[in-house]
């Protein structure tokens, strides 16, 4: 029946933040050691620039695009709205799909009111994948942008990113990407890619918190509109000293996820098969959501039948995962992505979604499993009192992140 976790703590939230890799730790923290404002034009100023570009090399690098293509931001969230808002044209409609995260859908319809414009949600199929006849009808409406995300945060489910493009080309759109949960996960080439704009957050990948960037292709965009009044920074696409230690974090783990990111995606498709296969093995009426080869490597959201995903959690204190619900505005909302592929209500808030990256191990998934199968045992106990005798009182508070738009 499993086993109680305990330490060490098995961290399978990496779709909420990632561990800051050694490579950024050491980057960061020589930058932090180090005098500069990147502006300044004496020597420390420019050693600061100097830092600065190496990372945008090294991010562009990682992309397949020129380094001046991209915009340093705080994050994915700035990324998102300085993209939707850059390509907003007084009219003229915008396409959103049905799964993206908040910082896309809230800046799109937020920005369409003020320009006069429509929002058009494309919804996906069951699999998680988008409805491309929705799409289609949607481009009849002469969109001014597309803005598809290029693997979800909460199922992992990858897009077609080349057919959006082409389709949304052919009817005159640009196309913007969230590519938050994907760079630094699995190869994007932006050389053959032919997005007008994309988004990442470092964090996502092994960079700190609070850094990311937005790639707006040259030629094609029309004007990066920034979202702040200041200064001349980022040619004036975003105004504000530059976060150097964070910048030359994300560089650093940018050159080293481009290093290992074949063989890293490799190793945690394998663990996290497993990880799947044996909780579902040993947990009869587990389902898993998304396509089941159309999606991340690390990525597992799991429906467990009748059994609540905040119980599960609270059972298994030692292990960090975030469930299918936010507490928003102090109401438990069930997710919108696990509505959007026909989820009920009572199925969004019994799934869990795990997430592997670069630094899980074979041992965090072998007492993951456990782990999770001793909560369902405990939590089924709880709930049917009855017809189960073996599962122990559980005690124990939750730990890890909950919020789905994490
Ligand atoms: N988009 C997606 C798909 C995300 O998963 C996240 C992070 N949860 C964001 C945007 C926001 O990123 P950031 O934390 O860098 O603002």
């Amino acid at each position: 029946m499993g086993q109680k976790c305990t330490d060490p703590f098995i961290y399978l939230d990496y779709n909420a933040t990632a561990p800051v890799r050694p490579e950024a730790v050491a980057a960061t923290t020589a930058s932090l050691a180090a005098v500069g404002n990147a502006s300044s034009v004496h020597t420390a100023g420019r050693d600061a620039a100097s830092t600065v570009d190496q990372a945008r090399e090294r991010v562009a690098a990682l992309l397949g695009c020129l380094p001046n293509e991209l915009i340093f931001t705080s994050g994915a969230t700035e990324a998102n709205n300085l993209a939707i808002r850059s390509a907003a044209t007084h009219g003229r409609s915008l396409v959103v799909s049905a799964v993206e995260h908040p910082a896309v859908s809230e800046a799109a319809a937020a920005v369409a009111n003020s320009v006069a414009g429509k929002v058009y949600t494309i919804g996906v199929h069951r699999d998680g994948t988008l409805r491309l006849d929705e799409l289609e009808e949607a481009l009849a409406a002469s969109p001014v942008l597309v803005s598809v995300m290029a693997a979800n945060n909460e199922t992992g489910v990858l897009n077609n990113l080349d057919l959006v493009v082409r389709l949304a080309h052919e009817a005159g759109a640009l196309v913007h990407s969230d590519a938050t949960q994907l760079v630094g996960r699995l190869p994007i080439d932006l050389s053959k890619l032919r997005l007008d704009l994309l988004s990442l957050s470092g964090h996502k990948f092994g960079a700190p918190q609070g850094v990311g960037a937005l790639f707006a292709r040259r030629g094609t965009v029309p004007a990066i509109r920034p979202l702040a009044y200041g200064g001349g920074h980022e040619r004036g696409r975003r105004p504000g000293t530059l976060n150097v230690p964070g910048i030359a974090g994300l560089g650093a783990a940018a050159q080293a996820a481009r290093r290992d990111l074949e063989q890293e995606a490799a190793r945690i498709k394998v663990l996290r098969d497993r990880f799947e296969t044996e909780v579902m093995t040993a947990v009869p009426g587990t389902r898993r959501n998304g396509h089941p080869d159309q999606r991340l490597p690390g990525v597992s959201s799991l429906t467990f039948d009748g059994l609540p995903a905040d119980a599960l959690l609270a059972a298994m204190p030692g292990l960090a995962a975030s469930e299918g619900s936010a507490c928003s505005s102090g109401a438990l909302e069930p997710s919108h992505v696990l509505l959007a592929m026909g989820l009920s209500r009572d199925e969004a808030d019994c799934t869990i979604r795990f997430s592997l990256g670069h630094a899980t191990t074979a041992d965090d998934i072998d007492r993951a499993v456990r782990c999770v199968t001793y909560a369902t045992h405990l939590v089924r106990a709880a709930l049917h009192p009855n017809t189960t005798t073996t599962a122990p009182a559980h005690s124990g508070g939750q730990e890890g992140t909950r919020r789905h738009d994490a």
